[in-house]
């Protein structure tokens, strides 16, 4: 078992045989990122039994690359030696990580790395959570002094897709004898599953959401975003809107800018016109150029036109990490391919 897959209270009632002050020790030991050899308060034969029946790092870091402006990208492998991608950006007011919640994805956008495999199959919330705490780690933080402050679930997959672990995964990292990152420092990214949006608005969480737009027109989003046949841009505007106002939390869009399809003055007024009345901010995203997809980003001019026009709070998201494969999926392609020869 991934033992992070479950919080302190699960974990006492697992160990029901053994004193609750020693599960506690366990338990802070994992939310740290420690290996049972390195838990030094619990008896050796306890460990020796814990290693020969469970995992406690799900998530090990295996290679990291770091950006001249200071991003570091990880990637992780996983017990089964499936691998995922992470990205670290240090800020003025904290760090933020962007956690994977699925290997690969099913959603078929035209502009993304992750989803060019599929999806393989999804992460646990032990497997999420082991993200963080394994950088964390890494980065010398720990339960009290957190070198985390903010999460982003950007990586690959989709997390509504994923929702039941997901949703664990925000409990636990949540956890006052955990990590306790507070949910307002924690955005989930979705392209767009009306009843999943529905359904996380409803636990009240308050959890910031990000919607991935990319069109403001329902044709020409299904082009670039396969998903949307099934779930039609109104709903999915409709859902964002019950997000706000069953939780407060303004709305991200995100929306990346790709040459000839989706960065013309109209879709700046169509997308002005479907976000107007909504308290919601746009995140301009300049496209990461995808090997493998013949979608190029639109120019920074051109950008910079289209934010004026928009007339809706927004931002130009600033590119980071682009010398180290920023676009997400691509640096774990590229390494389980050369691995491979
Ligand atoms: N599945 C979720 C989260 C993962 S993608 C979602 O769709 O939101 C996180 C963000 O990165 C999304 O807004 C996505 O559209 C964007 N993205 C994907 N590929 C990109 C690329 N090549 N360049 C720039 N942004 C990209």
């Amino acid at each position: 078992m991934i033992l992070l897959d479950n919080s302190l209270l699960q974990l006492t009632e697992i160990f029901n045989e053994v004193a609750p002050y020693k599960v506690k020790q366990l338990y802070s030991w994992l939310v740290r990122g420690y290996d049972f050899d390195e838990m030094t308060d619990l008896s050796k034969e306890w460990r020796l039994k814990l290693a020969d029946e469970h995992i406690a790092c799900p998530v090990v870091l295996y290679r990291r690359f770091e950006s001249k402006d200071g991003t570091q990208k990880f990637l992780y492998k996983l017990s089964d030696g499936n691998m995922v991608e992470g990205v670290l950006m240090q800020y003025k007011y904290g760090n933020t990580l962007c956690v994977s919640t699925q290997v690969g994805c099913r959603m078929g956008c035209k502009f993304c790395a992750s989803t060019l495999q599929g999806l393989v199959r999804n992460l646990t919330a032990g497997e999420i959570l082991g993200q963080v705490t394994a950088v964390n780690r890494f980065m010398g933080g720990d339960v009290k002094e957190r070198q985390i402050t903010n999460i982003v679930l950007m990586g690959s997959g989709e997390p509504l897709d994923n929702f039941d672990n997901t949703v664990k995964f925000l409990q636990l990292v949540n956890d006052k004898q955990g990590l306790n990152i507070s949910m307002r420092n924690i955005s989930l990214s979705t392209c767009g599953i009306p009843e999943k949006i529905i359904a996380l608005a409803d636990l009240n969480y308050q959890v910031n959401l990000t919607v991935s737009l990319h069109s403001p027109f329902q044709q020409k989003r299904c082009q670039i975003m396969p998903i949307s046949e099934r779930y039609p841009l109104t709903s999915v505007v409709e859902a964002a809107k019950y997000y706000f106002n069953k939780t407060g939390r303004r709305i991200i869009f995100e929306y990346v800018l790709i040459e000839g399809e989706n960065d013309s003055e109209e879709d700046a007024k169509q997308l002005s016109k479907l976000t107007r009345g909504m308290s919601c901010h746009v995140n301009l995203i300049n496209l990461n150029p995808v090997k493998e997809r013949n979608l190029k980003p639109t120019t920074s001019d051109n950008a910079k036109q289209f934010a004026k026009k928009l007339g809706v709070s927004n931002t130009i998201r600033r590119q980071i990490g682009v010398d180290i494969e920023g676009a997400c999926g691509q640096l774990r392609r590229r390494i389980m391919a050369d691995e491979s020869n």
